[in-house]
């Protein structure tokens, strides 16, 4: 008998957290009150109509059977208005919009349903590791491209080479984006679209932060963009917006022949989701959407306190217009590992390292949002004493 891996999973990258995992562990341990920056879950819960909706429906037998696949018709339909509310898109509940286990879920299986050992997929870095993992499970190769400050953290589409670009299959995209906070416009979907069209590849895009912007600013989707439902597919989640990480429910919409092939592929997988959550789904999106615009309110305080303090401490970071996160620049003498140390046993705070979503991100550190106004402002007074 054998217990070595498979290659799928050695071929993953390093987990560059498990270090910093073990001394954030060994402060708690000591008694250090550790501030945690590196949350990427809400820390507000689910609001109380949802909750209500998933009790009741918890309660009817009928919810508690397999539920279909693809997700409850009335589940799909309340995708399909909430689509055209927010962004104006014309979705066929019945063939292009599918209830997904989470987001994360869906993005991980979806290469398994285009690539082939051997083909290659775009994939951002810094960015959510499961782009890769995901590429590396179906057996093809991550292609890397750059996110950098001096375009905005977009992809320079001109600058992939052009065989990268001709061989790959799939380009994933995630704005607003988790780590950099960077938005992209409906002018740089279609772009894209006109890219993907030229190359012959499909456009992966995950929207999980679409819903959290600031001082009115509303973010694009992706199938805003001038054709393109002929080559993508968007992944969404109810995790950020209503606060339902926990709950694990998410869609994916676009083209109705990668929505089947993603439904082929999870036919062999999974058996959908919980019935009853995706009634409490589509409370949340059928619902009154105050609690998501006082959300937003919550994260855009937070995000106030925390950047004013950042420029008095002299760390530099734009100001995010989406997304929960801080991306911070790496002070001069330091790494994004050294910051991440220096904060974590100088000062009690945990932030994330930037080059653990890659090694492009090296030379900043991510903080999340997701700590009340209390905790901001103890994080700013801490640094302010251990300085850098
Ligand atoms: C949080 C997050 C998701 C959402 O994951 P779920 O599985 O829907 O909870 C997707 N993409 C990114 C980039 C995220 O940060």
């Amino acid at each position: 008998m054998t217990m070595e891996r498979a290659r799928r999973l050695q071929q993953l990258p390093p987990y560059l957290f498990a270090e910093l995992d073990r001394l954030k562990a060994e402060q708690v341990r000591k008694g250090v009150d550790v501030i945690s920056l590196g949350i990427s879950d809400p820390d507000l819960p689910t609001p109380p109509h949802i909750v209500e909706r998933l009790k009741a429906a918890a309660e009817d037998a009928a919810n508690h059977r397999y539920p279909s696949y693809e997700g409850l018709r009335e589940f799909r339909e309340a995708v399909a208005r909430w689509y055209r509310q927010r962004f104006g898109v014309d979705l066929d509940p019945e063939t292009e919009v599918f209830a997904l286990i989470g987001s994360k879920e869906g993005i991980a299986h979806f290469p398994l349903a285009f690539l082939n050992p051997g083909d290659s997929a775009l994939v951002p870095s810094p960015g959510y590791p499961v782009y890769h993992a995901g590429t590396v499970f179906a057996g093809a190769t991550p292609h890397t491209v750059p996110l950098r400050p001096a375009q905005g953290f977009l992809p320079d589409l001109g600058a992939i080479p052009e065989v990268a670009a001709r061989q790959a299959k799939l380009l994933f995209l995630n704005y607003p984006n988790n780590p950099t906070a960077a938005v992209a416009e409906v002018a740089f979907f279609e772009q894209v679209v006109a890219y993907a069209q030229a190359h012959h590849f499909i456009v992966a895009h995950d929207a999980a932060y679409s819903e959290i912007a600031f001082d009115g600013y509303r973010p694009a989707s992706f199938l805003q963009a001038r054709g393109a439902k002929e080559v993508g597919i968007e992944f969404h989640s109810l995790s950020k917006t209503y606060n339902m990480t926990g709950w694990r429910v998410g869609f994916a919409v676009g083209h109705p022949e990668l929505i089947a092939a993603l439904g082929q592929v999870k036919t062999n997988v999974d058996s959908g989701v919980f019935q009853a959550v995706q009634e409490a789904g589509i409370a949340a999106l059928d619902g009154d959407q105050g609690c998501v615009e006082e959300m937003r309110r919550t994260y855009q305080e937070r995000r106030d306190l925390l950047l004013q303090g950042l420029r008095e401490v002299g760390l530099k970071a734009e100001v995010p217009r989406a997304s929960f996160y801080v991306w911070a620049e790496v002070p001069p003498g330091y790494t994004s590992a050294k910051l991440t140390t220096h904060l974590l046993l100088n000062a009690g705070i945990a932030v994330t390292p930037g080059n653990g979503f890659g090694p492009e991100g090296e030379g900043f550190v991510r903080m999340a949002l997701t700590v009340d106004r209390a905790r901001i402002a103890e994080t700013v007074e801490r640094m302010r004493k251990v300085g850098f």
